[in-house]
């Protein structure tokens, strides 16, 4: 029997999570852990669903709503961020990282110290800490398995390949929301309409940072960490219909491509029946229908993120961690109706160049700490630095 956690249930992922795993015969499965937020009510539910032994909310604010919805049961009920750490500790055969954010890198950090083997949403793990969490991971003998739909993709087109044969690879990109707007209208893009992606339903941020491209910049870094391939190696196309989900380029020029609906089920099913397949309750693609795929080259004045991501790479270090903190901060400001849509790239562009030029932001990670620490002073940038702006407006 698998032991099984998920943090981040109650999340796009998370659910999707669930879904799979309630068509699975129960006596195959014992669910350890389940983490959500203030969704109290949906966790409680999914843990009596899975017959979970712990759940936990990540706000202290939510522990007695999540205990008093559980009363009647025998689960273990606990809140906060150390609650999410001793829920890692609890060992598990496999563990979905699926919460959002930087939040997401210290329980899955914590996981990789019992062997287990790690299915890997939460790309912001690999942003802000990729060469400290793939040396924890082989220190114990533990496995990451790629959940993002590219990633998954990428892992796939590798199987049976020799890495060191592969030439490029190419991440492919739906362009988001904004994708065939007139530039100038960017910067009057409203909340509502950078909060629907033309392809995938995905959580509220993901799907702004779709729109904005921050997604695939966190994905080009999340490549280069997790597949250890140089930048120049990895290539961004956009292609509109979201069913080519990356490709990798061998010497020989042969270019792998993996096709699928856009479900993220999926990748995900990949990771929870690896190293088999196993039947999924995804759309079958019918090619003649679909009739023809498109591509082009993103436009870096739509999609500043894109050269950031390269000067992130480029510097390395805990770069990572300071973009993606920079890039959080900014996304919160913009939800908060604080700054623009377009407003967001300069930002982060003006934390990352005040940071590099007095914070050692080329510093090689040495522990967890050094990276929250890096998140937290980031975050206090970018703040100020939004502060001054509206000041100066
Ligand atoms: P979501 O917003 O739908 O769900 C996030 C989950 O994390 C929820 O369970 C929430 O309660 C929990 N959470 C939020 N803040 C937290 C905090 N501070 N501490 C602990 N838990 C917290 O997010 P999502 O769209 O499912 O994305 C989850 C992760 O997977 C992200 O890293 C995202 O980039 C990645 N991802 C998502 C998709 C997708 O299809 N949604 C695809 C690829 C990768
Ligand atoms: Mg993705």
């Amino acid at each position: 029997m698998r032991r099984i956690s998920i943090f981040g249930s109650t999340g796009s992922v998370g659910e999707n999570t669930v879904d799979l795993l309630l068509r699975q015969p129960a006596e195959t499965r014992q669910v350890v852990a389940l983490t959500g937020g203030r969704n109290v009510a949906r966790l409680a539910e999914q843990a009596r669903a899975l017959n979970a032994e712990m759940a936990v909310t990540c706000y202290a604010e939510c522990h007695a709503a999540l205990k008093d919805a559980l009363s009647d049961t025998g689960i273990t009920v606990a809140a906060g961020p150390a609650a999410l750490i001793e829920a890692a500790d609890r060992p598990a055969d496999w563990i979905m990282s699926a919460i959002v954010g930087a939040a997401g890198l210290a329980p899955g950090f914590h996981a990789l110290r019992h062997g287990t083997t790690l299915a890997l949403a939460n790309k912001e793990s690999l942003v802000t800490a990729g060469p400290l969490l793939m040396a924890e991971a082989k220190r114990h003998g533990a496995t990451i398995l790629p959940v993002d739909s590219e990633h998954s993709a990428i892992f796939q087109a590798l199987v049976g390949e020799d890495i060191a044969t592969v030439e490029r690879i190419v991440v492919t990109a739906s362009g988001g929301a904004f994708r065939d707007w007139p530039l100038d209208k960017l910067a009057h893009a409203t909340l509502e309409e950078a909060s629907s992606h033309p392809n995938w339903e995905m959580g509220q941020r993901i799907t702004i940072d779709s729109a904005s491209m921050f997604n695939k910049s966190l994905e080009l870094i999340e490549t280069r960490e997790y597949f250890g391939v140089a930048p120049e190696q990895i290539e961004t196309v956009i292609h509109p219909e979201s069913l080519i989900h990356s490709l990798v380029g061998y010497r020989d020029g042969a270019l792998m491509a993996h096709l699928g609906a856009p479900d993220m089920r999926h990748a995900i099913g990949y990771a929870l029946n690896w190293p088999d397949r196993a039947d999924l309750p995804v759309a079958r693609l019918d090619l003649a229908a679909i009739g023809q795929l498109n591509f082009h080259a993103p436009d870096p004045r739509r999609y500043p993120a894109l050269t950031l991501a390269r000067e992130v790479m480029r510097i390395r270090g805990l770069a990572g961690a300071a973009f993606n903190a920079a890039k959080e901060r900014a996304l919160d400001a913009f939800i908060a109706g604080e700054v623009r849509f377009t407003d967001m790239a300069q930002v982060v562009e003006a934390a990352l160049s005040q940071l590099s030029s007095d914070s050692g932001l080329g510093n090689a990670p040495s522990s967890l700490d050094t990276v929250l620490e890096m998140d937290h002073l980031a975050r206090q940038r970018t703040a100020e630095i939004i502060r001054n702006r509206a000041t100066r407006n």
